[in-house]
This record gives C-alpha cells, sequence and structure tokens, in this order.
C-alpha cells in the first residue's frame, strides 16, 4: 500500500537566504523555499543528503513535508530591507496544491517588485502563470525545468522510475512552451544526468531538441552527486530496480567519492551539449536575466560575459591561474558598488585597471567587452530613459 503523506506546519524565522553574490548558473542572488521536503521524491535527489535533510531516515524526505505556514509574511519582511535581485524560489510539488505558499510568495514578489527564478518538476506552475506574467512585465521572470529524458530517451522506462512520483516530461514541456509563449525565459535543466541513464548522446540530444522545440533558451547540464546518506540510499534503489547497473556505479562513486561525474567524462559531455545546442540554436548556459531599472545592468552583463568564457576555459582545462583571473575579476565587477560605464567614461581604461582583482591584462579584456556592450541597443521594452549605455 503506497505511504500516506504526513504534512507538519511550523513557523520558522527567517526564510530569506542572502548570498555574498549571484552564482554563475542561475543568476540568483536569494534563494527562498515555503516547505522541506519533497513530494517528488526523485531518487537521485541531493537533498536527502544530511546537510539539506532534516530527515534521518532517507525515506522521510518524499512523504514528510515540513510547511512552513508563514513563508509569505516572512519573505515580506526580509525583502523590505533586502536589495532588489532575483530570489529562486517556487516549489509546486503536490503540497502547493493544499497550502499555496508559493502563489503567496510570489504575491509578495509582484508587491515589492522582486525578480524571480523558480526551477520545476511540475506543470502545476502554471496555475500561477498570472502572477509570473506580472511579475516579468515588471520586474522579471525567469523559469526552468528539471528534465533527465523525453519518451524518446534509449532508456526513457528506467529513468522514469528513478523519478516515477514526478509528473512526465512531456508534461512539463507542455509548461515550458505556455511560458515561453507568455515571453517568460526558460529552458531545461539537465539536472542530474544518471551515468548509464542519462549520458548518451542520443538522450542528450533529445533533450536539447525538446527544449528547443517548446520555446526553451538553454540547457543547463551537471552530474550526481551521493554523499553519505543519499549514497547508500540510492545504492539500495539501484541494487532493488536495476541490479546490473551497481558494478558500473561502484566504479563511478567508490565509498568516500561524492562527485562520480566530473573529470575528462564531464568535460567530454558538457562539450558535446556545447555542439549539441549550437546545432539546435540555444545556449549551453542560462542567460543572465536582465532586470528593468537594474543601473548595475552593464556590469552584470559583463560578469556573464566572464562567467560563460570562465566555463569555456574550465572545459577546455585551460591554466588554474588564468580561470582564477577570469573569476576574480567576474566577483570584482559583481561587487562593484558603481556603475562600470561611470568609470569608463571618467578615467578611461586606467579606472578599469583600477578595480580591486582587475589590473592591466583583465583591464583590456574587460574594455573590450564593455565597448561591445556599448554599441549593443538596450535591450527592447526594458529602456529606462538615460540608464541604459
Ligand atoms: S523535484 Fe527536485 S527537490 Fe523534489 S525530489 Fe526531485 S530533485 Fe528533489
Amino acid at each position: 500500500m503506497p505511504r500516506r503523506t504526513e504534512f507538519t506546519l511550523y513557523k520558522p524565522k527567517s526564510i530569506l537566504n542572502k548570498h555574498k553574490r549571484a552564482d554563475h548558473w542561475f543568476w540568483s542572488r536569494y534563494t527562498a523555499y515555503p516547505y522541506k521536503g519533497c513530494q517528488h521524491g526523485c531518487e537521485f535527489c541531493y537533498c536527502r543528503e544530511q546537510k539539506f535533510s532534516p530527515f534521518d531516515n532517507p525515506d522521510d524526505f518524499a512523504y514528510t513535508i515540513h510547511v512552513k505556514e508563514n513563508a509569505p509574511q516572512l519573505l515580506r519582511k526580509s525583502i523590505a530591507r533586502a536589495k532588489t535581485d532575483i530570489i529562486f524560489t517556487g516549489d509546486y510539488q503536490p503540497a502547493e496544491k493544499k497550502f499555496q505558499l508559493s502563489r503567496q510568495m510570489l504575491e509578495v514578489c509582484l508587491e515589492r517588485n522582486f525578480p524571480v527564478f523558480i526551477l520545476e518538476r511540475s506543470p502545476l506552475i502554471l496555475r500561477d502563470l498570472d502572477l509570473l506574467t506580472e511579475i516579468n512585465a515588471k520586474a522579471i521572470a525567469a523559469t526552468a525545468f528539471s528534465l533527465i529524458s523525453t519518451p524518446d530517451s534509449t532508456h526513457y522506462a528506467r529513468i522514469r522510475q528513478m523519478e516515477r512520483l514526478a509528473p512526465p516530461p512531456e508534461k512539463r514541456f507542455a509548461a515550458m512552451e505556455q511560458l515561453a509563449l507568455k515571453g517568460i525565459q526558460t529552458g531545461a535543466c539537465m539536472m542530474p544526468l544518471l551515468p548509464e541513464l542519462c549520458d548518451d548522446d542520443q538522450n542528450l540530444e533529445s533533450i536539447i531538441q525538446w527544449t528547443a522545440d517548446h520555446g526553451g533558451r538553454f540547457v543547463l547540464a551537471s552530474g550526481l552527486t551521493l554523499s553519505d546518506q543519499q549514497r547508500a540510499y540510492f545504492f539500495q534503489i539501484l541494487a532493488q530496480r536495476f541490479p546490473d547497473l551497481l558494478p558500473a556505479y561502484e566504479k563511478h562513486y567508490p565509498a568516500g567519492k561524492s562527485y562520480g561525474a566530473v573529470g575528462d567524462g564531464w568535460r567530454r559531455m558538457a562539450l558535446k551539449i556545447r555542439e549539441l545546442c549550437e546545432k539546435h540554436g540555444i545556449k549551453d548556459r542560462m542567460p543572465r536575466p536582465i532586470i528593468p531599472g537594474d543601473k548595475f545592468t552593464t556590469n552584470k552583463r559583463i560578469v556573464e560575459i566572464l562567467a560563460d568564457k570562465l566555463y569555456i576555459m574550465e572545459l577546455e582545462r585551460a591554466h588554474k591561474s588564468r580561470l582564477w583571473d577570469y573569476r576574480k575579476a567576474a566577483w570584482a565587477i559583481e561587487d562593484l558598488p558603481q556603475d562600470i560605464k561611470l568609470i569608463y567614461r571618467t578615467m578611461g581604461l586606467k579606472g578599469i585597471e583600477g578595480i580591486e582583482n582587475i589590473g592591466t591584462k583583465m583591464g583590456k579584456t574587460v574594455e573590450g567587452i564593455l565597448s561591445e556592450l556599448m554599441k549593443e541597443p538596450p535591450p527592447e521594452g526594458r529602456r529606462v530613459a538615460g540608464q541604459l549605455f
């Protein structure tokens, strides 16, 4: 008999996690989630790891949902004091139908003009298409769907066994299309690409093609991590359902190794994804959403370009010192309290070189990027007089 879901309502003291700067994947500065535990119960979910999970027993993760009943009120209070930037939020697991906290949190974001990013495995997000469209018009809403297969995938039936409580990928792609039709940026997160199940070229191309066909603009990919109790849990699932895969996983994830899908194998796959994205006309990085009225738009665009370059250099195994040059320059520009255009207009190249952690060599690189950006027309419909370029 299927296990019943239990809901535990509680009132946390805080909801908004503030990060020093936006990450280079989802471009979010804040995170705020209404639930702990997830009824989608994907067998590979890293949220069962001890550092993320409130549950000692990994089985409880999908069946005991902790509901932050005061999430919208807390969010309203926290963002009143926060600098406007993207909040990674929303959670459209079945609990959301009952508690509607994600919707209420979006209402707060709309009321306070805060941009949002939502990563989903459920088409229930479409229930809030009205709010997302409004937020997108005022502040920016960006989305992505977690997708590790399509019905055309070679190992589709097996992959579905690993996320069997989540809505099927066809429904996620259909939802992606609805969001794209409303002008909301969307794409696919191929996370995690399970070794031996999701990492064949046919599956990679199928997800990329379906994404492009449904209005997605990008895919992001990452491998599987298996730490502490989640490793034991996942191996137990493999032993029950696909014992033939155990030897390969023992090899990929020997005890004590959490990150199996890194190294040369991962690099080859990432380069293949890049090639397939070019073929299907989408990106293998998420375009950084431009927040209307943001006086740091140019700084943020430069950071995006540096981060994209850094990603390629990592794939091409550039020397570590070069990687650090780019990483530190991106951080320095993200942290800059002034618009870099003003610095350049008043002090020229010397002003850019003088920014901490930029220096002469990176200064020229940044100047080149800035000159190109200054030739670009402002993003359509988002111009604020005198603000952009
Ligand atoms: S939908 Fe996401 S959070 Fe939920 S179980 Fe799956 S991977 Fe984890």
